[in-house]
């Protein structure tokens, strides 16, 4: 006849493989996801920091003055085709050398 007894070292192995890896692989898997999100959340807003950096490089001077709209455009003063005219307020058109030469200060 056969009898069955409870190992208590069996009883151990079992409730280890049924209770502690199961948590450990869930709790592995939210530390991952959590990694993940945070490193997420910090790219994005250094991205977007970034961003916002660059916009305000382009839209302002070296000593903070705003710059007058840009598009491409012909240089009244130089007579060319530029990617990057500044458009005055006054009606002229001109180029970024001809803008720096007109307004030394701005050094961006
Ligand atoms: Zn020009």
């Amino acid at each position: 006849m056969i009898s069955y007894q409870i190992n208590p070292e069996m009883l151990i192995r079992y409730w280890v493989l049924l209770i502690i890896v199961p948590l450990a692989v869930g709790f592995f898997i939210l530390a991952t996801i959590a990694c993940l999100t945070i490193l997420n959340h910090l790219r994005h807003s250094r991205r977007e920091r970034n961003a916002a950096k660059q916009a305000y490089r382009e839209d302002h001077d070296a000593l903070g003055q705003r710059l007058p709209p840009t598009a491409r455009g012909f240089c009244t003063q130089c007579e060319t085709l530029t990617k990057k005219a500044f458009f005055l307020p006054d009606g002229t058109h001109l180029c970024e050398e001809c803008y720096d030469q007109k307004f030394p200060p701005r050094l961006s």
